[in-house]
């Protein structure tokens, strides 16, 4: 990965903001960040860009396509690479950790649902809600 290839073969200007921010959707080992939370992991690392900055710039990555907005239910927006493989997710209503997956049965039903209808489908969200295996298991704890 070059990050200031990235930036610039997407048309934007390499500034220190958008260099930064988009290492640490590389190296971030949750892969869904909200605005607060590069905002956050950039002030203990003393980078102090403010909100402001680090909205506008997420912003200017997803309109280049470098980065994807998912909108959750309740909760703010999280912004991911856009590593151009379709996925859906599972969200965690308790701690708010989001798990990636693909089921080639799924894909495959709302390809036929669609085309059932008439529909010609040109994508979908699928985004599950629950408690992950750390949550659900503190719950499910005998006592
Ligand atoms: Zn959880
Ligand atoms: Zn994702």
């Amino acid at each position: 990965m070059d990050i200031t290839r990235d930036i610039h073969a997407s048309g934007l200007k390499v500034t220190a903001a958008r260099q930064r921010i988009l290492e640490l959707f590389h190296a971030s080992p949750q892969q869904h960040l909200t605005a607060e939370d590069v905002y956050r992991l950039l002030w203990a690392e003393h980078k102090d860009f403010g909100m402001a900055t680090v909205y506008r710039v997420l912003m200017q990555f997803v309109a280049v396509e470098i980065l994807v907005r998912n909108q959750f239910e309740n909760s703010p927006a999280r912004f991911e690479l856009n590593t151009g493989k379709h996925h859906d997710h599972m969200i965690c209503t308790r701690c708010g950790r989001v798990e990636e997956f693909v089921d080639p049965d799924i894909e495959r039903r709302q390809h036929a649902v669609a085309q059932r209808s008439g529909f010609a489908l040109v994508e979908h969200t699928l985004s599950l809600y629950g408690q992950c295996r750390h949550c659900g298991s503190e719950r499910t704890t005998p006592a």
